[in-house]
């Protein structure tokens, strides 16, 4: 059954393995005791998950002999604040916390993230086990050590690099998952298969009226091979200094539009319409084909994700944030850019005028003469 190793031994060995099985859930407290012995636990997750299982998990630690705490907070984006992060530590403080603690995020990305950035600050650090339980966190934030919380200011702003001992992954739990959230990691496969892997892209294009929530086998060769390759960037560039941007493809306007919008669109269908203005900004500037723009834009479709960018725009906000962008620098904006399914060229610059006009915004005409 696939492990899979991801090994980053520079400056010190912090190498992990993911793990995905349908029905792993259940060995985890096996699993959990013959890797971290008789450490102190804390399990944090939200108030959906605690019901469908949490509850089950902390009886099963529990049952396995090791000494678990329970976390709860409420679900949603908002408990990725400074807020609901104070109210955590106190808790570990009071819960008896220490350095040889271990913490446990079961959840989707906001727990992922949120328990994440705990367990890396908490006394400096201390073991973290990530359970993602959403299509988004499985293929996406549970792997590469990305923990956070945002900010008035923006989404994600505050954060850390602090890297898992395990991840495990259980397809399973996608069965009850919401189909909107669904769709919405969804767009995270697709990404990971535009940017990087022609043939996988192929395989989702053909498995497409078969993808479903239920449909954990087939869930869980998707889970497997996202895993790896998002893996394969991580390992070469654990901290985002070049090869990692590709994993941003779709998510410079992405992030514009989210930010603009107030949050209103989901990541997910913000990185759909994200990856479909830049795969049309790419075809402008001729460095990807027609046919691959519109092979990208249709699948985007076909499973249920938007593809054209919200009718009203803020535009002033929608630009300055772009202009803001983590990617950009002193010489303007630069995209990840497809040059052909499965394949990206990083860095390129587009003209903000390239941008206003794939977006619906009206270019700004000079009225001086
Ligand atoms: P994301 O993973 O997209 O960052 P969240 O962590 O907010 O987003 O999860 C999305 C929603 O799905 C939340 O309301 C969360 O409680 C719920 N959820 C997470 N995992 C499951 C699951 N396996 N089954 C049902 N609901 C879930
Ligand atoms: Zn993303």
């Amino acid at each position: 059954m696939p492990r899979i190793r991801v090994r980053l031994d520079a400056p010190r060995d912090r190498s992990y393995t993911v793990e995905i099985r349908p029905g792993i859930l259940e060995e985890i407290p096996m699993l959990l005791s013959r890797s971290e012995g008789k450490r102190r636990m804390f399990v944090i997750t939200d108030s959906n998950v605690i019901r469908y299982y949490g509850q089950a998990l902390n009886g099963r630690l529990a049952a396995a002999g090791c000494e678990v705490s329970l976390l709860i907070v409420p679900a949603g984006e908002r408990s990725k604040s400074s807020a609901t992060l104070n109210g955590l530590y106190t808790r570990l403080f009071r819960g008896g916390i220490r350095r040889d603690s271990l913490v446990v995020a079961l959840g989707g990305g906001v727990i992922g993230d949120l328990a994440g950035y705990v367990a890396a600050t908490v006394l400096r650090g201390v073991r973290l086990v990530q359970i993602p339980t959403t299509l988004l966190a499985q293929v996406d934030s549970s792997v590469g050590g990305k923990v956070g919380i945002d900010h008035p200011a923006g989404k994600n702003l505050i954060g850390a690099f602090h890297q898992p001992s395990d991840v495990y992954i259980d397809p399973e739990v996608l069965t009850t998952l919401p189909d909107d959230e669904f769709r919405n990691g969804f767009a995270e496969v697709i990404k990971v298969a535009a940017a990087l892997d022609a043939p996988f892209f192929a395989r989702i294009e053909r498995d497409a009226p078969r993808i479903r929530r239920e449909n954990t086998a087939l869930n869980a060769k998707i889970v497997e091979t996202a895993v790896m390759l998002k893996t394969s960037v991580v390992e070469k560039d654990e901290r985002e200094t070049g090869l990692r941007r590709v994993l941003n493809l779709g998510h410079t306007i992405a992030h514009a539009l989210e930010s603009s919008g107030g949050f209103a669109l989901r990541h997910g269908e913000a990185v759909a319409i994200g990856m479909a203005a830049e795969a049309r900004i790419a075809a402008d500037l001729g460095i990807l084909s027609m046919p691959d723009c519109l092979r990208l834009t249709g699948l985007l479709e076909a499973s249920g994700l938007p593809v054209k960018p919200p009718l009203s725009i803020n535009e002033k906000a929608f630009m300055s944030a772009i202009a803001l962008d983590k990617k950009s620098d002193v010489t303007g904006s630069r995209f990840v850019l497809l040059r052909r399914i499965g394949e990206c060229a990083p860095g390129i610059p587009v003209p903000i005028d390239l941008i206003r006009k794939t977006m619906g915004l009206h270019s700004k005409k000079s009225t001086h003469g």
